[in-house]
């Protein structure tokens, strides 16, 4: 590492020069693994500022769901018109976007498939689709509910042994179900530092419980961005 460096990340470390560095380390004020958390701390910074310049992640490969997304009559997925009355049709609530209770979603009529696609309003499908096709929909209020539902989401981290068992034991401290998964490194020969790349399905009760998994996962050591993941593709079917 450069002196210039080295300077920079000891003086972030409250240490005045290089040499006070080594005497430190000498009588055991600080040990070595001090310095490498505070360069894998600069370095994770930085990965997360590159990480914001870009649009959101997509994957190279499409969601693996191991659940099938759910289909069914309106009011057993808690669906209803926009204007509380019921909604006499078949529903799916789509994979590309994953709505949950609480979003804001709009219907999409697919006559073909005699059935409404449930899509978060931000999905790209609602505005590449047809306007005379939206229906305004909403979730049917309730009291208490045993209904999860399937949200991706997607982590980006450094790749680390036990980096995944981390990310579980969040889901499994929130009493959080996985349904479906879908790991994608990217693997580096030049570079020591590997980023992992990887999409979960969670099953939750709302989109509450989903921005609690978010944040309790992006607590985790070496993550460095958590998200939902919204894909443009249509369901295989
Ligand atoms: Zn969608």
């Amino acid at each position: 590492m450069e002196n210039s460096r080295l300077l920079a990340l000891v003086k972030s470390m409250g240490i005045r020069k290089i040499d006070d560095l080594f005497d430190e380390l000498t009588v055991g004020k600080l040990v070595a693994t001090d310095v490498v958390d505070r360069l894998k701390a600069i370095y994770i910074e930085k990965l997360r500022k590159q990480e914001e310049k870009t649009s959101p992640m997509r994957l190279a490969e499409p969601l693996v769901l191991l659940s099938h997304p759910p289909v069914g009559i309106a009011s057993d997925l808690g669906i209803v018109q926009r204007n509380g009355k019921p909604l006499r049709r078949k529903v799916e609530l789509m994979t590309c976007c994953t709505p949950v209770f609480g979003d804001s979603i709009i219907g999409i009529d697919n006559r073909a498939k005699h059935r409404v696609e449930i899509h978060h309003v931000e999905c790209s499908s609602v505005s590449a689709g047809i306007e005379d096709d939206l229906i305004d929909v909403d979730w049917q209020k309730r009291d208490d509910s045993a209904l999860h539902y399937p949200s991706s989401i997607y982590v980006v981290a450094l790749n680390r042994v036990g980096l995944l068992f981390d990310v579980l034991g969040e889901l499994s401290e929130l009493g959080v179900n996985l349904a479906g998964g879908n790991l994608s490194l990217k693997p580096s020969i030049t570079q020591e530092d590997q980023v992992a790349e990887f999409e979960l399905v969670v099953e939750v009760l709302d989109v509450t419980q989903l921005d609690d998994v978010i944040n309790s996962i992006s607590g985790v050591n070496d993550v460095i961005r958590v998200g939902r993941a919204f894909h443009c593709i249509k369901t295989l079917d």
